[in-house]
């Protein structure tokens, strides 16, 4: 991997860090397992991934509760010519707050406060490190709720969901962070040796949206939120694979009113931690999850069983015993896979539509290796279903193989064994997203090395 900062320079920026700010929490080389702690995430869901990232680690934490503090660490780090790499809560799954060149790890856990909830639009302000779990909590019992959340809700921050995430529970009916709508605007320090507080509008907002944090430190975000709902969490079981697939199909272009549909493949479904009170599924029974509005429950039941559905198990989102539904679907679902098969990886794709001939198709080619587990989604408008499958480790080449299979079958990749943010998307440079790093990281010292535009940029 790339060379890691001179220590001479981190001491230089200890030093004036000290001397701007006592009272900001600094963590150096006395603390190495912090440093530690503090340079990872889950990227070990990579085998990928795991030799070119372990070695990789923070020189200096510095830990900022204010803007101001922001400022202080961006204006120091550029005078020092130190990378610095913002971190939210280390929940990526890519290595995405891993400082590839060592330097400062700037956490912002601490720059936590909800600033704003416009009671007329539902427009909510709130700081970058705030958890979703604590935003939500907050919203609740003013009728709001996020639109969208990963699975990780109750651990990530909203900042490094709109730097680092991508979509998740609410991508059904919102779909991607990316699209438009979904940010409105964005309050971000640059790094430079002055560093400026911008207030970004929506269109000047998208070229930091998923970049990584390579091209601005954002401090608050504006977000439109949706009117909070109960949604009753719905276990169904199949006999056949088909029939759950056929049922998620068609449920994408029904009225009810659902928030999440999760289909999983036998083997994943005997594997997961239930909730309590959900019976144990049958030998080979194949299950759909989903969220719906207490309305839908009226007629969904017999709309799934004239389809081979057998309804399992219901409880309100948050009032079930053991893990909520949205804990065992997208990536949760490779984390509960993987804690008892850790030899075993995953994916990321969109599928082509009709799905099942794809599907087929890899599962001929690739028989039990490749365990199916889908998520429906809107895209640019029109319903999809994504995949996420778990894939039996077989080696690099495999895995090539694997990824040239899908694209043959029409599958859009997501790669999660790539470090850059084009890499892991759709394998293209954002020329916006370069162009922002020039305006506002000039010395090209945030996150270094994860954005290959900028890498590849003359000069
Ligand atoms: C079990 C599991 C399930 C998951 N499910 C989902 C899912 O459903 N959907 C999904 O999209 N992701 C998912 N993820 C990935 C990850 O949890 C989310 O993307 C999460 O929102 C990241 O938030 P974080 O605070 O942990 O960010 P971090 O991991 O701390 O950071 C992510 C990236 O954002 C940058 N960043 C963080 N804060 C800022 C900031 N204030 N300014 C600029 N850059 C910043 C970091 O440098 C890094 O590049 C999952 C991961 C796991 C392990």
């Amino acid at each position: 991997m790339a060379e890691r900062c001179p220590e001479d320079q981190i001491t230089a920026l200890a030093a004036e860090l000290r001397r701007l700010d006592s009272a900001l929490p600094l963590l150096g080389a006395e603390s190495p397992l912090e440093l530690e702690r503090l340079s990872r995430d889950y990227y070990d869901y990579s085998p990928v991934l795991v030799p070119l990232l372990q070695g990789c680690r923070a020189q200096l934490v510095a830990g900022a509760t204010t803007v101001e503090q922001v400022l202080l660490v961006a204006g120091a780090c550029a005078r020092q010519g130190v990378p610095l790499t913002v971190r939210g809560a280390g929940t990526g799954n890519y290595g995405q707050c891993v400082p590839l060149q060592g330097g400062l790890v700037l956490d912002l856990s601490g720059l936590n406060q909800l600033r704003q909830l416009d009671e007329a639009t539902g427009v909510l302000e709130v700081e970058a490190g705030a958890l979703m779990g604590a935003i939500e909590k907050q919203l609740a019992p003013r009728g709001r709720a996020l639109r969208l959340v990963p699975s990780t809700v109750r651990s990530a921050s909203i900042g490094g969901f709109i730097a680092g995430g991508s979509g998740g529970i609410g991508s059904l009916r919102w779909g991607f962070l990316r699209d438009p709508g979904n940010l409105l605007g964005l309050e971000v320090v640059t790094l430079e040796p002055e560093p400026r507080l911008l207030q970004l509008d929506a269109a000047a907002s998208a070229p930091l949206n998923h970049a990584y944090g390579t091209n601005g430190i954002i401090t608050a975000l504006r977000l439109p939120t949706s009117e909070a709902v109960v949604w009753q969490q719905l276990v169904v079981g199949f006999e056949q694979w088909g029939q759950a697939l056929a049922a998620a199909q068609a449920l994408t272009s029904t009225a009810f009113e659902l928030n999440a549909i999760t289909v999983l493949e036998a083997p994943l479904v005997s594997q997961l931690p239930w909730p309590a009170g959900c019976p144990a599924p049958e030998p080979g029974e194949q299950r759909l999850m989903l969220l719906a509005a207490p309305a839908a429950l009226e007629v969904l039941p017999s709309w799934l069983a004239a389809r081979g559905g057998a309804l399992r198990w219901q409880a309100p989102q948050g009032q079930s015993r053991g893990l909520p539904l949205r804990e065992l679907s997208w990536n949760h679902t490779t984390l509960h896979w993987r804690a008892q098969h850790p030899d075993w990886t995953y994916l990321q794709m969109l599928l082509p539509q009709p799905e099942a001939p794809c599907l087929e198709r890899l599962r001929e080619q690739w028989g039990d290796d490749l365990l199916w587990h889908l998520e429906a989604v809107r895209q640019q408008g029109a319903a999809r279903l994504a995949a996420l499958p778990l894939l039996r480790w077989r080696g690099e080449e495999a895995l090539q193989q694997l990824l040239d299979d899908c694209r043959r079958c029409g599958a859009v990749l997501f790669n999660p064994h790539v470090i850059s943010v084009e890499d892991g998307g759709l394998g293209v440079i954002d020329a916006d997203q370069v162009a922002a790093k020039a305006a506002y990281d000039p010395a090209g010292l945030l996150n270094p090395g994860k954005l290959r535009g900028w890498l590849n940029s003359p000069g």
